[in-house]
């Protein structure tokens, strides 16, 4: 079949008050420096670098810039689309639409003092990290092209320029909502609530209470997702209400990392100066997110105001409830217990606690247990680790008489052998930077298949040096 665009364009048929017509601004030359095949095949598109640096607008495309506005560090401002244009939502063969979006595609009205350009280096990073996480099964916007522009930026110094091409359910933010809280009126808030329920909960079309069930399932999806986000010791980084989907993807890796060392108060950004974003307060600022999006639909939960406000806080009470079920069914199965009895919250906080206090490797400490090679962490030569071993033995073999293999493969299919490790992106995004894209490309086969255990992956399981633990990342993408 020939691959070829299919656009929908359900957004242009909301109000304009949500978006302005925008095109990309071409540049001087576009050259690509990767392609994701395989999810251009899914995705059923063609490889034009043109169109995915922004020069060529294909046919059928309707490109826009969305408005928002967001809460950045507490703080609400008006935002939207500064440096992105979405061409529209792409239908696959199989029926299944997703937003096409260029990042890094010029100036738009929102841009406010920003150039609407983003630099190599950022946009490399969001295509291995998103693509990484994808892989180890965490919802996720997907990366299909990054192309250079063959222009400069100026951040702190020149860089090369070059857009990615971002795929999304959709773009629909908890600050898509405030923008219509603050700025429009009620009517704005009941078309955006509507169209959100079309495109992410359509079992919800003509059900009783459906806003009401909207902000149940935004709750739901995002308490599985940062779950899963805790459980592999991922740190969003820049967790702002513009920067959390309706859809319950991941998106907007910006100065998101991988947690090293255990450490609740693990934090990457160099912007976030009080930890507000640190690795331990992701479930909570997840919470209050949800509190500001459940601000926005008050009106249309119930008119009588103090109803409205405890059918709200009911809802953002269960993304607790599903959050810590999740974490803590899946905290089990890392530790391959297939269910969870009264003792074993005890047991892995126990465990946890010992890692934070020995600085033990997050994903190592994981991997280590699962491939029971115990001589080769500090943390498994204390008495405190060999007095927990012998009660988590116990528990997995004497209590419920697990057998080994089935424990052993629960765990593989837990723990990841293989996560994008900070210096390995930096290695990688260091070589790109000198035109070498090998070390990328490399990187990303065994980014693939995180819970294989293979022997290509070993050379990228070293443990890391102390250059990782002052590892920082930088806003300025
Ligand atoms: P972020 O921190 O990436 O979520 O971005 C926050 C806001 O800043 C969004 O509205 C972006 O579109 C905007 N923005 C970021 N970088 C630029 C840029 N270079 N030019 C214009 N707007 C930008
Ligand atoms: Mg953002």
């Amino acid at each position: 079949m020939e691959k070829e665009w299919n656009f929908d364009h359900s957004y242009v048929a909301l109000p304009d008050f949500f978006f302005s017509k925008q095109d990309p601004t071409p540049v001087k030359e576009a050259q690509l420096v990767i392609f994701n095949e395989q999810l251009a095949t899914e995705l059923n598109v063609p490889s034009l670098p043109e169109v995915y640096v922004g020069n060529l607008i294909p046919q059928g495309a309707f490109p826009l810039a969305q408005a928002y506005a967001g809460h950045q560090f507490g703080r609400f401002t008006m935002l939207g689309d500064g440096r992105a244009v979405l061409l529209g939502e792409h239908c696959t063969p199989t029926g299944h639409c997703f937003d096409i979006q260029l990042k890094g595609a010029g100036r738009t009205p929102y841009s406010r003092g920003g150039d609407g350009r983003a630099a190599l280096g950022p946009m490399l990073r969001e295509y291995i990290m998103s693509e990484a996480m994808h892989a180890l099964g965490i919802p996720t916007t997907r990366s299909l092209a990054v192309v250079l522009t063959g222009e400069v930026v100026w951040r702190e110094r020149g860089l090369k320029g070059a857009v990615l091409t971002r795929v999304a359910d959709s773009h629909l933010r908890v600050g898509t909502f405030e923008y219509a809280a603050r700025f429009g009126n009620q009517e704005h808030v009941k078309t955006l609530a509507d169209y959100a329920i079309k495109r992410h909960f359509k079992q919800l079309e003509g059900a009783p209470h459906p806003y009401l069930k909207l902000l149940q399932e935004v709750a739901s999806r995002q308490a599985k997702l940062i779950a899963k986000w805790q459980l592999v010791g991922f740190v969003h980084g820049v967790m702002n209400t513009d920067n959390m989907t309706i859809s319950g993807e991941t998106i907007d890796y910006g100065p998101c990392a991988m947690m090293e060392a255990y450490d609740l108060k693990t934090v990457f950004s160099s912007i976030d100066k009080n930890g507000r974003y640190a690795y331990g307060n992701q479930p909570e600022i997840a919470m209050w997110n949800l509190a500001r999006l459940a601000e926005t639909l008050l009106p249309l939960l119930h008119e009588d105001a103090e109803a409205a406000v405890g059918m709200a806080q009911g809802s953002i009470k269960s993304f607790w409830d599903i959050y810590h079920q999740h974490w803590l069914s899946g905290m089990g199965r890392k530790l391959g217990l297939a269910t969870i009895g009264t003792k074993d919250e005890a047991l892995i906080t126990e465990l946890l606690e010992l890692m934070q206090k020995h600085k033990s490797n997050y994903t190592d400490t994981f991997r280590l247990l699962t491939l029971e090679q115990l001589e080769e962490m500090p943390l498994f030569m204390t008495d405190e680790f060999k007095a927990w071993y012998d009660k988590w033995q116990a528990r997995l073999f004497t209590v419920e008489k697990q057998s080994k293999e089935d424990v052993v493969k629960l765990m593989k299919a837990s723990n990841p052998a293989m996560i994008p490790r900070n210096h390995l992106v930096e290695e990688a995004l260091a070589a790109a930077e000198a035109q070498d894209y090998q070390v990328m490309e490399k990187l990303l086969v065994a980014l693939k298949n995180p819970y294989e255990y293979r022997s290509d992956q070993e050379a990228y399981m070293k443990m890391t040096t102390e250059l990782a633990c002052a590892y920082q990342t930088f806003c300025g993408t």
